[in-house]
């Protein structure tokens, strides 16, 4: 059987619009495939060259985001922008940096060191941040755009331009939190927690839940959404790598055609030894003043 492939996104509802991708781009000149003999086992030619040739915006280039590009340029990706400056809190966990590189933006940093690991990949690092209209070319001309962010207002300003180009938009975010820990009394616990989330046409962010001014209930499993409670005390690079893993794999099943409607994955580590996840398929609200009022 013909492996389904992601050129086109139809959405059910008014107006029963179809979109087609953007034809991939030309291939590169050297467009050998050695060395990704276990990868292309396991997801198949077509997936594989779907996810190379795919060209990502990444938004977020420090601990999150650093791992996600590593990630991704060592499995193959070709093409990669990404729009930010090192500090020393991210020094422990952000890919690619090395002391002399304090005060660097991030970005420059991150496309170093992913142009050693692959010196035929296309990279380019912007300090641009998201609203900056010079980036607005980069938005248009990408196929994923992928956020890493630790902020609701970028998130949100990136899931608009999102539903106005119509860009499949994947979304990785984790919080390692402090949480009142009833039984404990007045004594805490942390709460470990992440949110990976694929917005295709038709859904976006704003409307699904999750953000900070609007936990209104469309996720997937029902209940509350909201994350935002108790205070962030710290990041783990345990948690990133689950939610990394989790986003990677979601990207392979959309580019494969195995998945075909916007998906929301919840991973939780609340109790000691337990990893809980909640999933499921989930939709944009037809009300939604940014993914459903697209002229
Ligand atoms: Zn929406």
């Amino acid at each position: 059987m013909k492996r389904k492939t992601a050129h086109r996104i139809r959405l059910v509802g008014e107006g029963l619009q179809t979109f087609e991708r953007q034809a991939n781009p030309k291939p590169l000149s050297d467009d050998t495939t050695n060395g990704f003999s276990r990868t292309i086992g396991a997801l198949g030619s077509e997936t594989f060259a779907a996810f190379r040739h795919a060209e990502q915006l990444v938004v977020g280039a420090g601990r999150l985001g650093s791992m996600w590009l590593d990630t991704m340029i060592r499995g193959g990706l070709r093409r990669v922008i990404d729009p930010d400056h090192l500090e020393e809190h991210n020094r422990d966990a952000t890919f690619g940096n090395l002391p002399g590189d304090l005060g660097k933006p991030k970005s420059h940093v991150i496309a170093r060191h992913l142009g050693a690991i692959r010196p035929d990949a296309q990279i380019t690092g912007f300090e641009a941040t998201v609203d900056d209209e010079a980036m607005l070319s980069r938005f248009r001309q990408c196929d994923i755009v992928v956020t890493c962010v630790d902020n609701d207002a970028c998130r949100r300003h990136v899931a608009a331009l999102c539903a106005q180009l119509l860009k499949v938009h994947l979304d990785i975010g984790t919080l390692v939190t402090r949480i009142v820990d009833g039984d404990l009394g007045d004594q805490s616990a942390s709460q470990i927690q992440a949110d990976i989330r694929l917005m295709l046409p038709g859904a976006c962010l704003a409307c699904v839940g999750g953000l900070e001014a609007n936990d209104s209930a469309l996720n997937p499993w029902g209940g509350d959404v909201a994350w935002k409670s108790g205070g962030r005390i710290g990041s783990l690079t345990s948690i990133n790598h689950m939610a990394v893993g989790v986003a990677q794999q979601l990207l392979y099943d959309f580019l494969g055609g195995k998945l075909d409607t916007s998906y929301w994955h919840r991973l939780q580590w609340s109790t000691p030894g337990e990893l809980q996840s909640l999933a499921g398929a989930t939709k944009g609200d037809p009300q939604c003043a940014i993914c459903h009022e697209i002229s």
